[in-house]
């Protein structure tokens, strides 16, 4: 056997070096830079001096991606205003004003597991342009070492930020199961670690400043070392949590139960129902207070920092099936794209998407049976077509139900069928690129055999030509819209060959027709 050919002492250090640097990339980092108190480091960030959404806007946003879940969109959309407005005001005013009175509003999201409340904090934090982390209690009740672990948390919103401190100061954390690391008084031999993790996290929560580096980790001493070497001292570099935006969740299982127990004690009633007649424990949990949160184990001071609660409701059936058919997340458009990268034009017809929506529904794991269903079903279909002879393929509940007798049939499929089914894929992508911007769109006939033709010149598939097509029509189409009320559009195949020109004659034309309209 040969001798592995091992990187020289000189290298293996340049190559630590460089992925430290690259790993721990801040201001201070660099040799020139004089060092100063990381407040002065810290400019405030464009997403944060631009911030004027509104809430309306921000659950107009969360609506194109997360299907339901509207009380959660509205709380978490003026939670979210509240909080980055503060910080706007504050960073617009000189250092020595009087600090304002501000109290943090933290979130609390409730609901069972795979009802989209990753799926909305991700898409608010991705909305305003500031980093966000996502972590599990449990992961730090676990490690029996109460403390450390929790600011890590600030550390990894730094390294999302790329290292810009600036931004990372204005992150979101988010923390999943908190409900595991309740600790209940009544339960003989509690968990001592989970309440010591929830005051770890109240600090964090309240304000205080993290080191960016942390004592244990390797990384970070290296980092440390390798400044010591360079500058004979180590920088004290901590980011401070008062910006922070926290937000936590669980499914709380219990919390049911307590709040019916506390109702029926005090004989109050749900308003117009009687206690008894709510069983439904996702509704119970909307009428849950702070005391019934501290009776599930939750520390009062812990609790008391997280103003506003919201529960997420469970997915239906026909939730599911929206997500699949609606949500411009759907997994059904990374299949789609999967299938395009082997030049297969696949479509899904709703009958399809209905059997995979009620196998999900069965596996009781919100959306997440999404994903385990289409899994299983795709399976045979992502392996036996690529490669083969396949350019279209129409799913239907009966080739779902027998993948090899499907896929041989497949491999028949004549020009006509194939055909039928691209034209399929181009009114789904009418119909979709309608229902998202609020249009209803039609290709003439002219006009899909136009596309058709050009995809097969192209080698390319339909759905993504019309894609790139068609991608300033959007803009376009909503200017036309505002200007003349116009509201359906039937593409013609000369916008096929030449869309922007056509485009710009619709735009030009609805100029007209709305000085018409203003006309006295
Ligand atoms: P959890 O409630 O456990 O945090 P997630 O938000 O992580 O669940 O959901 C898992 C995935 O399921 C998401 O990435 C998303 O693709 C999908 N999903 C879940 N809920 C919804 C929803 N309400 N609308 C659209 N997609 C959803």
């Amino acid at each position: 056997m040969n001798d592995p050919i091992l990187p020289t002492a000189e290298s293996m250090q340049r190559r630590l070096q460089e992925l430290l640097r690259s790993s721990f990339a801040t201001p201070a980092a660099s040799a020139n830079e004089p060092e100063t108190p990381s407040a002065t480091l810290d400019p405030v960030p464009q997403a944060v001096r631009d911030f004027h959404l509104t809430p309306k806007k921000i659950k107009a946003h969360l609506d194109r991606f997360v299907i339901q879940q509207d009380e959660a969109k509205k709380v978490l959309g003026i939670a979210v205003c509240d909080h980055y407005n503060n910080a706007r005001v504050m960073a617009s005013r000189p250092a020595d004003a009087a600090p304002l009175e501000y109290s943090k509003q933290n979130v609390l999201l409730a609901g069972p597991t795979g009802v989209g409340k990753t799926y909305l904090v991700k898409h608010v934090a991705e909305l305003i342009g500031v980093p966000f982390v996502k972590a599990d209690a449990t992961k730090f009740s676990e490690t029996g070492y109460v403390g450390g672990d929790v600011d890590d948390l600030v550390r990894e919103l730094v390294q999302k930020a790329d290292g810009n401190l600036g931004l990372a100061q204005y992150g979101i954390i988010y923390i999943d199961e908190i409900d595991k690391i309740a600790t209940p008084s009544d339960v003989i031999g509690r968990d001592v670690s989970g309440r010591g993790v929830q005051t770890t996290m109240l600090k964090l929560m309240e304000e205080t400043d993290v080191p960016l580096r942390g004592g244990n980790d390797l990384q970070s001493q290296i980092q440390a070392a390798m400044e010591f070497q360079k500058r004979g001292k180590v920088a004290k570099e901590t980011l401070n949590t008062r910006h922070i935006l926290f937000i936590v969740s669980g499914a709380f299982d219990r919390l049911g139960e307590i709040v019916s127990r506390r109702l029926k004690k005090s004989g109050m009633g749900f308003g117009a129902a009687p206690a008894s007649a709510v069983s439904d424990s996702g509704e119970l949990l909307r009428f849950a207070g702070t005391r019934d949160f501290v009776g599930y184990g939750l520390e009062p001071e812990f609790i008391g920092r997280l103003p506003v609660r919201v529960v997420c409701d469970r997915l239906s059936e026909q939730d599911l099936f929206d997500i699949l058919q609606k949500s411009e997340g759907s997994l059904i458009r990374q299949y789609e794209r999967a299938f395009a990268a082997y030049g297969i034009e696949a479509v899904y017809t709703n009958e399809a998407l209905r059997h995979i929506a009620s196998l999900a529904g069965v596996e009781g794991t919100g959306a997440r049976g999404l994903m385990t269903v289409c899994e299983r079903l795709m399976r045979d279909f992502k392996y036996e077509l690529p490669g083969a002879r396949v350019r279209s393929l129409e799913i239907t509940p009966a080739v779902l139900a027998n993948p090899a007798e499907s896929i041989s049939e497949l491999l028949k499929v004549g020009e006509e069928e194939a055909r039928h089914i691209q034209h399929l894929v181009i009114d789904q992508f009418a119909e979709r690129f309608g229902g998202q911007h609020g249009f209803v769109l039609r290709f003439d006939p002219a006009a899909i055999e136009a596309i058709l033709r050009m995809a097969l010149e192209k080698n390319i598939p339909a759905r993504d030509l019309c894609e790139s097509l068609f991608k300033d029509y959007q803009f376009g189409l909503g200017l036309i819209s505002r200007n003349s009320g116009q509201s359906e559009f039937v593409i013609p195949a000369e916008a096929v060959d030449a869309p922007d020109r056509v485009l710009s004659q619709w735009v030009v034309a609805s100029y007209r027709t709305k000085e018409e309209n203003e006309k006295p």
